[in-house]
């Protein structure tokens, strides 16, 4: 059976002298990167395109290849589809697979065969066979025959282990499609005559009218790579069509199809869940949900040389505190009494369903060590005639894969238990930020915002506490004692050594403070009105609110408000050290690195107390942001910025990211830890975070949105039997100052062959792989060798499959994994992110500022982030409660006469064609036509209308489900403004640099090529 999944065969692959010429470019070898995975093996043989340089592919004319024979790709039972481009002939038995072949791959194979293989022979154009396709589908997939004898450890793929009243979801009653039947279809007639592929250098064709990649879109691009000779007069050109690659579009609706609206029950070992995109409901029987853990592949490969030669990373991303539908079952929460939660002696994993109860329920044996524990008299449980607990269900720890377990004193600091959080907010009340009105918006939105603190389930109050701070080159304390009639006002001066003036006072409860807090957040804006003060601390604002911590003896979150590189004499001080020379240099690292020193300590502090910095930011020039969001990074806390902050542009959105942050789920004083099956470990981890040794991941705080990415390696062969755990364990400090561990067990399939593994990837968890580690190794690496890396491992990847998972096919086709398909458009999207970018046009900040951003994120913001949402406005269905389906996000989709949303989870568009339907421009805007717009327009206005109504439902959606706010960005097309959209057209060229995806996926399909010769 073969194991393909994604077939083309196009001729730009052709090995030729137009092409081999570009090699030559790159000098005798690729520098050796210090960044990657796997580095041990042998040098990376590939090379990267230039930055902007990548010369598009041309394909000379078609040189003689063997035909049909060598064609037939699939073996015994080849698949045959037909090749008249956009009209397959489909047999009854194709028709019911339908949703096992993707049509992308379909029509990919139609268009590269009409393209080429029609040119060589008029033989069948073999392609995937679907069950390369239908293999992927994790609720059809079974578990290995092997894993239900009764192996010595428990899995949850027994069919034992499933309770027996949850009944299986109906997608899994569907059974496995028929694996490796034929579906033949007559051999369309190709076409004749010869016929290259050309790829126009100027990029996709655009709207009519519209300067297509010419000027700023197209200047940092070499034009099309005429070739030695070019091509002869002959048959027309033919582009690759966009229709004809893998289309991320495609894969979310298809994946939506398939599982959208069904229940995900995790009973299954390395059973692959729906894509994060899609709407599912997850039923916890005893994998651990998506939600908090996803992992890159769900069979590991056996052996550590299998994994070094595929080099496709393995790694866990692990949201600990992802927030649950309302219709999933919250965690439950398990107590084992004072003796604490029942733990192995030897590798000290909690209690799960992988530990194994034998001599008659009296010792069990831990599923990660294999070492034999004694069962606690206290928990002592008969077992049945299978061998399981008869308690199993009552159980969470022996029947789920996510639970709480309440932590004894042993866990606690000091051995003491924690007092409950407290929120500290600190504005900065120099000149600019009084100015511009923030201070006023920040205290009257606080007067409201502070009822809604969180709380834990069904309490009527929250138990965090307050506090207030103001400062410039000063501190500012504040006593609202609800005693007080008045607040009290403490100045410290000596930012050298800080400290809280108020030993009490300082942190109140809300709710008994309000009117004196309220009295407070109304005096403040007046009390600073006319400050000239333009200088700032930063540092010592943070340490006084790890001081104040430190004094209450609890953990918390400091929320500032800061306006401008903080210059004031103090510790922390910073000066200007932006310089575009860097950029494109050796140096330019330097750009992204943080100041040591000052704020290094600083994070450590505030990790040892358990101190989160939210950090909103409101620069009207360059602060250093590499350097003044890197303790925010470090301790779990988010970081907001909003360039030349206007209060009636960006004060909604800004007040919406507050409100967010203020209310958001979240865990204090944090620390993580990873075991997994003797094997393979943990080894890396990137996140929020702070290490202070190689195994303990230690936070701050760790919120609903916060994701730490973990890497694995191998130690020792992996079992096929008995697979591989992963338990994630968090001991943190709730809301109302519990101490609680938060324990996340997924188990995963282990197999020799390569196959398996590629066939459980999962392209989301392998970007936000990727993007984390490119981005961590922005700070020792020149971009060049980093992206040299990307485009190489992706060949690499790419290639190992096609040599080791696809029987043997003609070297020109193109094959992708199936679970796979979209991997290319994912790498280039992110190699054209602005912090892999060298480009003197973008700011510093910026890039800096996505760079940490995205540190953290988890799977579903990185996939959005690299495939941005593209919405059609103008011809929907205003009826239709659905909003309309997406488009891929190129140029080619835009439409002169129509309006498209965009947005990526950082910035919301709405684009504007100069054609624009009048009726259109009139729902929304109440104007007659564009020319009647005011540019700057940041809001839509509230209209009585069906399309404005249902336009701005589907962006307050959007903006719910987001985890920061957005400020929406109203262009027009050819406005200058519109530049900023077109750089999240992914698919298209870069703005400033990078290929489209076409050329990219060109140009990785010579260098698989490449690995394969
Ligand atoms: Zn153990």
């Amino acid at each position: 059976m073969s194991q393909q999944g994604y077939v083309a065969a196009p001729p730009y692959s052709q090995a030729q002298p137009g092409i081999g010429g570009y090699q030559g470019g790159f000098g005798p070898g690729p520098v050796q990167p210090h960044y990657g995975h796997y580095g041990g093996g042998a040098p990376p043989t590939f090379q990267a395109p230039l930055t902007g340089g990548m010369k598009s592919p041309v394909l000379p004319p078609p040189v003689s290849t063997p035909s049909s024979p060598s064609n037939q790709q699939n073996g015994a039972q080849p698949q045959r589809y037909p090749a008249a481009y956009g009209q397959p002939l489909q047999s009854t038995a194709y028709n019911s697979m339908a949703s096992s072949a993707p049509p992308p791959a379909m029509q990919l194979t139609n268009q590269m065969s009409s393209l080429n293989m029609g040119n060589y022979a008029p033989g069948p154009v073999l392609q995937n066979p679907p069950s390369a396709t239908s293999l992927q589908q994790p609720f059809r997939t079974p578990p290995p025959p092997q894993m239900t004898l009764g192996s010595q450890s428990p899995h949850m793929q027994s069919p034992h282990m499933q309770p027996p009243q949850m009944a299986p979801a109906p997608s899994i009653s569907m059974g496995s499609p028929p694996m490796g039947r034929p579906f033949p279809g007559a051999p369309p007639p190709h076409p004749g005559g010869s016929r290259g592929l050309q790829q126009p250098g100027p990029g996709p064709v655009g709207p009519p009218g519209y300067p297509q990649q010419a000027g700023p879109f197209g200047g940092h691009m070499a034009g099309p790579h005429p070739g030695p000779g070019g091509f002869p007069a002959g048959p027309p050109q033919k582009k690759l069509d966009l229709d004809s690659i893998p289309s991320t579009i495609q894969v979310i609706e298809d994946d939506q199809a398939k599982h959208g609206g069904q229940v995900f029950s995790t009973n299954i070992r390395g059973q692959v869940p729906p894509l994060v995109t899609t709407n599912f409901t997850v039923q916890d029987q005893g994998n651990a949900s998506p939600r908090f853990m996803r992992c890159t592949t769900y069979s590991l490969p056996c052996t550590s040389d299998l994994a070094k030669q595929c080099q496709v990373p393995l790694a866990c991303i692990v949201k600990p505190f992802a927030s649950l539908p309302k219709n999933e079952t919250p965690l439950y929460l398990v107590n084992h009494g004072e003796s604490g939660p029942i733990r192995c002696n030897r590798c000290k994993a909690y209690m799960c369903p992988y530990m194994q109860f034998i001599e008659g329920g009296r010792r069990y044996q831990c599923g990660f060590c294999n070492c034999s524990n004694e069962v606690p008299v206290f928990y002592f449980q008969h077992l049945d005639h299978m061998g399981r607990r008869v308690d199993l269900y009552e159980r969470p720890e022996l029947s789920l894969g996510s639970y709480e377990m309440v932590a004894t004193l042993d866990y606690c600091k000091n051995n003491k238990p924690p007092n409950p959080p407290a929120y500290i907010f600190m504005i900065d009340v120099s000149y600019n930020n009084v100015k511009s009105g923030l201070v006023r918006l920040i205290c009257n939105e606080l007067k409201t915002l502070l009822d809604m603190l969180p709380r834990e389930e069904g309490a009527d109050n929250s138990p965090v506490k307050v506090g207030f701070v103001t400062y410039n080159k000063t501190l500012h304390f504040y006593n609202v004692k609800s005693s007080l009639s008045q607040p009290q006002m403490m100045v410290v001066s000596d930012m050298a050594e800080m400290y809280v003036p108020l030993p009490d006072g300082f942190l109140v409860d809300f709710q008994e403070s309000r009117a004196v807090i309220c009295n407070l957040l109304t005096q403040i804006p007046d009390m600073f009105a006319d400050t000239n003060e333009s200088e700032t601390v930063f540092a010592p604002v943070i340490q006084a609110g790890v001081e104040a911590f430190k004094e209450a003896d609890c953990s918390g979150k400091l929320f500032i408000f800061h306006s401008s590189m903080p210059t004031a004499e103090a510790p922390g001080k910073l000066k200007n050290r932006d310089d575009k020379k860097l950029v494109n240099t050796e140096k330019e690292k330097t750009l992204f690195q943080p100041l040591k020193g000052t704020y290094e300590q600083l994070s450590k502090d505030c990790v040892a107390q358990g101190c989160c910095v939210d950090l909103f930011l409101f620069p009207n020039q360059y602060v250093d942001v590499a350097t003044m969001a890197d303790v925010s990074l470090h301790t779990g806390g988010s970081v907001f910025k909003y360039n030349n902050f206007q209060v009636e542009m960006d004060g909604e959105h800004f007040l919406q990211d507050v409100r967010k942050e203020v209310q958001k789920s979240i865990g204090f004083d944090a620390i993580m830890r990873v075991r997994t099956s003797t094997g393979f470990r943990a080894t890396d981890f990137f996140g929020g975070i702070h290490m202070k040794n190689t195994t303990d991941v230690e936070m701050a705080a760790v919120d609903c949105d916060k994701a730490v990415t973990v890497e694995f390696k191998h130690d020792d062969a992996l079992n096929e039997e008995t697979g591989a755990l992963i338990q994630c364990a968090l001991l943190y400090t709730t809301i109302s100052g519990q101490r609680r561990l938060r324990i996340l067990n997924l188990s995963l399939n282990c197999s020799s062959h390569l196959s398996e593994l590629y066939k459980c990837c999962e392209t989301d968890s392998l970007v936000n792989f990727f993007a984390k580690s490119a981005y961590r190794a922005i700070l020792n690496q020149p971009l060049k060798n980093i992206k040299e890396i990307l485009v190489n491992q992706t060949a690499h990847m790419l290639a190992c499959y096609r040599k080791n998972c696809a029987s043997a096919s003609v070297a020109s086709q193109l094959i992708l994994p199936d679970a796979m398909k979209v991997f290319p458009v994912y790498m280039n999207s992110l190699m054209k992110t602005s912090p892999l970018t060298g480009s003197t046009e973008l700011s510093t900040d910026d890039r800096a500022y996505q760079r940490l951003s995205v540190m953290a994120m988890g799977v579903e913001d990185t996939q959005l982030l690299l495939y941005p949402r593209l919405i059609p406005l103008h011809n929907m269905d205003v009826a239709n409660e659905a909003p309309p389906a997406p488009l891929r996000c190129t140029e080619e989709r835009l439409a002169d006469s129509g309006v498209f949303l965009l947005e990526n989870g950082h910035t919301m568009f709405l684009w504007l064609g100069q054609a624009s339907p009048p009726d259109v421009i009139q729902g929304l805007f109440n104007a007659p036509s564009l020319a009647h717009l005011q540019g700057n327009m940041s809001v839509l206005p509230e209209l009585d209308n069906p399309l404005s109504k249902k336009v701005r439902a589907i962006m307050r959606d959007l903006l719910e489900k987001s985890p920061k706010s957005m400020k929406l960005q109203i262009v027009r097309q050819k406005d200058k403004p519109e530049m900023m959209f077109r750089q999240f057209l992914v698919e298209d060229k870069g703005l400033h640099g990078g290929t489209s995806y076409v050329d990219f996926l060109c140009y990785v399909h010579r260098e698989i090529k490449q690995v394969l010769t």
